[in-house]
């Protein structure tokens, strides 16, 4: 008889990993946690970091250091390659070894969703997403260079197209970064710089749908426009984006002149449902049971953006709520089945609600019939996105720094930080090798440092 403790292998630790590392905490079982960064990243607050008033380190901390009073728990820094379902192990990179097995016995899959440009990858070189911190860095590059580059140029008539910014996508994402930049616009320019006029500046949100913030009531999307309208923001709506390049967008056949552009627009799964060979939706989420497993594989469960499940005839939406309840769960089952009680009833998502945030002291909030905007909705925002932070430590700062913003207008990060790699990148031949997260993460530095 085998007496070694069960094995059990998370992949992410994001919202969903992390829930369901926390609830195998005290089970007697041998849990690894395999991530690609050494960070969970607080994304609610990513736009922030891109628009300069926090710091990358105020929205992450390392997973080791969340983790470090679970003793059954190993933290392991690495990219997962691939599955195999049959001999129950995944393969994993680390910074110098490759497709390194880790057995299973109970594996859990939470690997999230990247950004989508809906088959258009051409257009990322001049239209960054924001989904890690390297990208928020290199957006927050791209925003305070703009100011630069237009304060040192003498022809002013060429202000106006560095300092237009767009961002594609009416979402929750675009509506905090057009809101924010509107409001660092206000609040920079005209104090410590010079040469710009600030009401040259031209801030674009253009969505293909009719409203803005789609996922809410008709009311709080109609009162986050005419928000966005009251800071500056030109909202286009009904208005597709046909090309992206290095003179700013065409929408609906009209160019706009811009040298920065931002991708907030959709998002798409990781391939572990490509990793399963299982069966997946249009979007390549692994569909699941109302138990979170993949059917015919009670030993391997999918949970947070990386998988579709319905509720009352609809899909579960992609939000942080889903994965923490949905790691919760899978880490609550699990511990049940290694103590041979019954298992837990089909997973149920309680839906607590949606908030997004428009401009300095103003956000809008929908939880069932209640619906809720300004500033009260704003301080509820505020008080559960600090609730929700990974450690006091990052509580502390982020309220600080918050209260000090909001009463100086001053921000807290707003440095251009031109990353420089210690090792030279040659396109093909003679690069060292890499795998696939550290080369994408040296390919994106490089690709910084030449902008
Ligand atoms: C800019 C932005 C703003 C958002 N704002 C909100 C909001 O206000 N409210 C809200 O509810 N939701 C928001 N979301 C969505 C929310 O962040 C996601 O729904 C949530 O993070 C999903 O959790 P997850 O565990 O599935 O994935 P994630 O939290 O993304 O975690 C995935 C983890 O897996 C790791 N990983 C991925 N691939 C591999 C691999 N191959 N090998 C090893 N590790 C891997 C990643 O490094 C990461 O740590 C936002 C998302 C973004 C991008």
């Amino acid at each position: 008889m085998n007496d070694r403790p069960p094995r059990v292998v998370i992949v992410g630790g994001g919202f969903g990993g992390l829930a369901a590392a926390k609830a195998l905490k005290n089970t007697p079982a041998q849990i690894t946690l395999i991530d690609r960064n050494n960070h969970h990243l607080f994304q609610p607050l990513l736009y922030q970091v891109a628009i300069a008033v926090l710091g990358p380190g105020q929205i992450a901390s390392p997973i080791r250091t969340i983790l470090r009073r679970q003793r059954n728990t190993t933290v392991v820094l690495g990219e997962v390659t691939g599955v195999d379902k049959d001999r129950r192990c995944v393969f994993a990179n680390s910074a110098d070894r490759e497709s390194v097995p880790v057995p299973y016995d109970y594996l859990l899959l939470a690997t999230g969703a990247s950004h989508s440009y809906f088959g258009h990858n051409e257009f990322e070189k001049f239209a960054p997403g924001l989904k890690g911190l390297a990208d928020a860095v290199a957006v927050r590059n791209k925003i305070l260079k703009a100011f630069e580059t237009a304060e040192a140029e003498e022809d002013p008539s060429l202000h106006r197209n560095l300092l237009t910014f767009v961002l594609v996508g009416g979402g929750p994402t675009g509506v905090e970064m057009a809101s924010a930049i509107a409001t660092l616009v206000r609040a920079m320019v005209q104090s410590e710089f010079r040469r710009i006029d600030p009401s040259l500046a031209r801030i674009v949100l253009v969505d293909r749908g009719s409203r803005v913030l789609g996922t809410f009531a008709e009311s709080l999307s109609a009162d986050a426009k005419a928000r966005l309208e009251e800071l500056g923001v030109e909202v286009r709506l009904g208005q597709g984006v046909d090309l992206i390049d290095e003179e700013g967008v065409i929408a609906n056949g009209e160019r706009i002149a811009s040298k920065t552009v931002i991708w907030t627009a959709g998002v798409a799964p990781s391939p572990a449902g490509k990793w399963l060979g299982v069966e997946t939706d249009h979007a390549g989420r692994v569909k699941i049971q109302g138990d979170l497993t993949v059917p015919g594989h009670p030993e391997i469960f999918v949970v947070g953006d990386t998988m579709t499940l319905n509720q009352n005839g609809k899909p579960l939406p992609g939000v942080a709520q889903v994965a923490m309840q949905q790691g919760r769960y899978a880490g609550k089952l699990i511990r049940s089945r290694i103590a041979g009680r019954p298992a837990p009833r089909p997973f149920s998502y309680f839906d607590k609600g949606n908030m997004a945030v428009v401009g300095k002291g103003f956000a809008i909030l929908e939880s069932h019939k209640f619906r809720l905007s300004g500033f009260l909705a704003w301080l509820a925002w505020a008080g559960i996105h600090l609730e929700f932070l990974s450690t006091s430590s990052l509580r502390v700062a982020v309220f600080l720094q918050w209260v000090w913003t909001y009463l100086t207008g001053q921000r807290g990060s707003r440095l251009i930080v031109n990353y420089h790699g210690t090792e030279p990148v040659h396109a093909e031949q003679g690069a060292p090798k890499l795998s696939g997260g550290r080369r994408e993460e040296q390919l994106r530095s490089e690709h910084v440092r030449a902008e």
